[in-house]
């Protein structure tokens, strides 16, 4: 994991803690106590075929028509565009630029969401598209330890985080997007 190694997600980190209300601190731990668990749980990815993992540099698995050149993420049977049924596994670039976002502030309402917060563990987050030139948007997840520093146009890589556990205690990881450190 290269989060802590990260010179620009720390010091926001620690930014975020001096002025909220101890969620952000929790955070913190958790982001710490993942890392030195990473060599005793077993990560599993959400699906397969989404990403490539383990990898050092991950990137998001798609699909790509053999006639119009069109990528789809996840991957499909059908060109969405040509409607063409030749379409082949393609990688998407480990990096791509943000789009567009947008930050969820509340608790959404479940159901539909499947949420483990509760209203006191819930941190705001965000959403966004990610657009890899030349390919595609994704939608996706936005790693990011304070909001107000994603700007459209930066530059975003693709991570793995974690995600969820399943019964037998494995660590579920997902995709998501986060700022490349300048
Ligand atoms: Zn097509």
């Amino acid at each position: 994991m290269e989060r802590r190694a990260s010179p620009r997600s720390s010091p926001s980190v620690r930014r975020s803690s001096r002025r909220r209300d101890g969620t952000c601190s929790r955070r913190l731990w958790h982001v710490r106590n993942s890392s030195f668990t990473l060599t005793t749980v077993t990560q599993v990815p959400v699906a397969a075929g989404l990403f490539t993992w383990p990898s050092p540099e991950p990137q998001l698995i798609g699909s790509k028509c053999a006639a119009c050149g069109t990528m789809t993420f996840p991957q499909q049977q059908d060109c969405p565009r040509c409607y063409g049924n030749q379409m082949e596994e393609s990688l998407f670039e480990p990096r791509g630029t943000l789009w567009t976002f947008t930050t969820q502030e509340f608790i959404p309402k479940s159901p539909p969401y499947a949420r483990k917060e509760t209203d006191e563990s819930f941190r705001p987050f965000a959403v966004g598209y990610v657009e890899f030139p030349g390919q595609a948007r994704v939608e996706g997840r936005i790693d990011c330890a304070d909001l107000s520093e994603l700007r459209i146009g930066m530059e975003m890589e693709v991570v793995v985080v974690p995600f969820n556990r399943d019964e037998e205690g494995n660590e579920i990881v997902t995709y998501a997007f986060r700022a490349v450190s300048a």
